[in-house]
């Protein structure tokens, strides 16, 4: 039964939703589409995650995750007032748009990004514009100096691994100090500066993290903010207002046994730095243009062959690797740094494929 045209449709909110990269359950595939990390999460979260009885899940969860938050906070020596916890750094992101993007002014951040930050603006309602990145693929912070209602960049940038160092983060905030920058830290463990040092300088910067990549638990959904108290007690007010409990028991576990597990995520990050630093150099040698990365993937493109026809040859092989069909970055692919046993079955793939396409 409808009585207006339209109905209830006319008062949906219309979304464009984000797509993340697939999740194939091809057994045999090797997957370097989603910024995972080949290698388990530290034995001491398996430990955890066994000690915790059944019946514990029973009851509701901490409501302020204390456990985790101070974890957190004994790990980058700040004080778990400055710590806010999400399911995965997306989660504490979307919060953090909400909470801080409430200007009249568009918020910023660069047109090739994470693309993410678009969809939930629009969700929200938050009116934004796009800064492009320099033709090397930089964010350049003088273009960040114009009126905006709050700044969003990820460091080192996605999908691109280009990091920026300190002191460009700095300028950024120098140049913004009443509005919230929010620095989207996902990557920074393979390689660049955090701007957590400026937290003691400026307190309208807000560092995100997350447990997805270089803790891999990117199952669990573990993120997390850093910033001054009082913007952490903003957040807190609208994340209580919309779930109380948004952490629940195994992650709450899982989580804090592998912050504390420090050697264990040393020695992952500098497996991957590794595999990542040599496979660059072998992809150049075959005539890949690589950007210089930061992250846990690498962003290239082949001089002759278009970027969608190696994915698709790819993904015949049963090897999933990430296509962006967007302007500026449809001639690239992005690949996630697996082990290397897979990066090598990677590169003997594309080694035959450009071979079969040149004969
Ligand atoms: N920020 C960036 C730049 C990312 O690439 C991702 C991963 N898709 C996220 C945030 C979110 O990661 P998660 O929700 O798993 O923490």
């Amino acid at each position: 039964m409808q009585d207006t045209p339209g109905g209830w449709k006319r008062f949906v909110r219309k979304v464009e939703p984000y797509v993340p990269g697939e999740q194939p359950s091809d057994r045999n595939m090797i997957k370097l589409n989603t910024n995972e990390n080949p290698y388990p999460p530290s034995p001491d979260v398996v430990r955890a995650l066994r000690m915790m009885s059944s019946d514990e899940n029973r009851l509701y969860p901490d409501p302020n995750s204390t456990v985790l938050v101070n974890a957190v906070a004994e790990r980058y020596g700040v004080k778990p007032s400055q710590v806010f916890v999400g399911v995965g750094s997306d989660d504490v992101l979307a919060n953090a748009f909400l909470t801080f993007f409430n200007s009249e002014n568009p918020i910023l951040f660069p047109d090739v990004t994470y693309s993410f930050y678009k969809v939930w603006a629009a969700c929200y309602g938050i009116p934004y514009e796009t800064v492009p990145l320099t033709e090397d693929w930089r964010i350049d912070p003088a273009l960040y100096a114009r009126k905006n209602g709050g700044i969003v960049f990820p460091n080192p940038n996605a999908p691109t691994g280009v990091a920026m160092d300190r002191s460009a983060v700095r300028e950024i905030l120098l140049k913004n100090r009443d509005v919230v920058v929010i620095v989207d830290e996902a990557y920074v463990d393979f390689g660049a500066e955090s701007a957590l040092p400026l937290l003691e300088e400026f307190d309208n910067l807000l560092v995100v993290q997350t447990f997805s990549k270089s803790r891999s638990m990117a199952g669990m959904r573990i993120g997390f903010a850093i910033g001054n108290e009082e913007l952490i007690r903003c957040l807190s007010d609208v994340r209580f207002s919309i779930n109380s409990y948004t952490m629940n028991r195994p992650s709450l576990a899982a989580g804090t046994a592998a912050i504390r597990d420090e050697d264990y995520f040393r020695k992952t990050l500098d497996k991957i730095m590794e595999t990542r630093d040599s496979v660059k150099d072998l992809l150049e040698a075959m005539g890949f243009f690589c950007l210089e990365s930061c992250a846990n993937f690498l962003f290239v493109s082949h001089p002759d062959v278009p970027a969608k026809e190696l994915f698709e040859a790819l993904r015949e092989r049963h090897i999933y690797v990430r296509y962006f069909s967007q302007p500026r970055i449809d001639n690239f692919l992005r690949i996630t740094i697996g082990t290397t046993e897979q990066m090598q079955v990677l590169l003997d793939s594309l080694t035959r494929i450009l071979r079969e396409r040149a004969v």
